[in-house]
């Protein structure tokens, strides 16, 4: 804050206006929780959208950041330092890749799907003349990025609209085996897809879809590649969403819960995949520096040593079960899986649950007008749960209200006119 304005006045004035007006300004977390300037505290079912794995100013990542900070953050890619060869050898080993993995470290989950666009188009090229592969498969509804290469793997004509015109060479396919049957031949490069499609509303795949998809692209000789940036680092109670299937990718992306907090993406190959990049292909300055790669490795273990991805298996069934519970005439059910969570609702008033969970002390988001989005830290246990399903309970009784008193205005108004 400067001098007498406030922070909503400072924010309207001086941060580019790509999102609406901010709801509270956080100063500080612990755990599940949030405080705003004036103190109060909010409960945080949203994680910095999955983004906060241990919660907020976890020990362990505090000391580090704090720690690699006072010992070497950066030097660039001409150079290699011990914390980026071993999360490079833990992503490996998590993801299951096998001796012939190899990884690329970007710094978001746009630019890890960068990588991932340009991985596909190497593959592409790397056929003869006559069997090139122009064309890259991706899911309506599916949310990559908003980079201009990955916003044109991002299945909303709306977001692509001002920015006409896209990359080309994309095409989005309805999200079932059907499609991919159709769409699938010798001239795809890729079939990039998420396990669960988070932005689109926690939208589940079909049964089988990862397994047919795998069958499919390899038939045509065509990569898949899954987008683990949302579903990643334990969050579905696996280390990542495509384990579920059981099937090997030939890459996989990463970002969001990795670093915990800290920004960082990287993109993971598997097998022959792994050598389609040559020296002066691809790279980033800050990418995979030692700090960033430091407390991306220090989060992993810790998920890993507290047993956080058996966790949040655990804590989603239970979340899943007691918001059944609740009775709310309003929720329809849940999709998505471990701790990524949609509540569907039976009407487009997920905004106003939304807004009326931020003004009990609940942070949760609408992943589209008719689904709210819960995606927790990790490490939840009862009490957090608990206080979740307080907050969310009184939510919905405000928004049901409303509505219910929206439905009889609307009666009358039908049968007066
Ligand atoms: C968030 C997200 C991205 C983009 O990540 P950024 O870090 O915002 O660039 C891409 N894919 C999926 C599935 C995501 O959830």
């Amino acid at each position: 804050m400067t001098g007498t304005t406030t922070w909503r006045e400072d924010a309207g004035r001086d941060l580019v206006r790509n999102v609406g007006d901010r709801f509270a300004l956080f100063v500080r977390g612990e755990g599940a929780y949030l405080w705003d300037e004036d103190g109060t505290r909010y409960l945080d079912f949203l994680a910095g959208i999955a983004v906060n794995s241990l919660g907020h100013a976890h020990p362990v990542f505090v000391d580090a950041v704090a720690g690699q900070a006072a010992t070497l953050a950066h030097v660039s890619n001409y150079f290699a330092t011990p914390p980026q060869l071993a999360l490079a050898a833990k992503l490996k080993q998590l993801a299951g890749t096998g001796p012939d993995g190899r990884v690329y470290f970007a710094n978001s989950g746009a630019e890890a799907n960068e990588a991932a666009f340009k991985l596909a188009r190497l593959h592409g090229a790397s056929q003869d003349a006559r069997a090139a592969r122009p064309r890259v498969l991706t899911l309506e509804n599916a949310f990559h990025g908003r980079t201009m290469g990955t916003l044109a793997m991002t299945g909303k004509p709306a977001m692509q609209e001002p920015f006409l015109p896209m990359v080309a060479g994309v095409e989005h396919i309805a999200p079932t085996v059907a499609a991919l049957e159709a769409a699938m031949a010798d001239d795809v490069a890729a079939l990039v897809v998420e396990p669960i499609q988070g932005e689109a509303g926690v939208v589940d795949l079909p049964d089988g879809y990862l397994e047919r998809a795998r069958e499919l692209t390899s038939r045509h000789g065509a990569l898949l590649i899954v987008d683990e940036i949302q579903t990643g680092a334990g969050r579905t109670g696996a280390w990542f969403g495509f384990q579920h299937a059981g099937i090997v990718p030939d890459a996989i992306t990463v970002a969001k819960g990795i670093g915990g907090g800290f920004p960082i993406g990287a993109l993971v190959t598997f097998g022959e995949t792994s050598e389609l990049f040559y020296p002066g292909t691809h790279g980033s300055t800050f990418g995979g520096n030692a700090l960033g790669t430091a407390v991306s490795l220090a989060v992993l273990d810790e998920i890993e040593r507290a047993g956080l991805v058996e966790n949040a298996s655990a804590r989603g069934v239970q979340i899943r079960e007691r918001i059944a519970s609740i009775g709310s005439p309003l929720v329809r059910g849940t999709r998505g899986r471990g701790l990524l969570i949609g509540v569907a609702l039976q009407h487009p008033v997920a905004g106003a649950v939304v807004a009326a969970a931020q003004e009990h002390g609940l942070i949760v988001n609408a992943a589209n007008p008719s689904t709210v989005r819960i995606a927790p830290p990790l490490n939840i246990g009862d009490v957090e749960i608990d206080d979740f399903i307080g907050l969310f309970t009184r939510a919905l009784a405000t928004v049901e209200t409303s509505v219910l008193l929206d439905a009889d205005h609307s009666a009358t108004t039908e049968v007066s006119a």
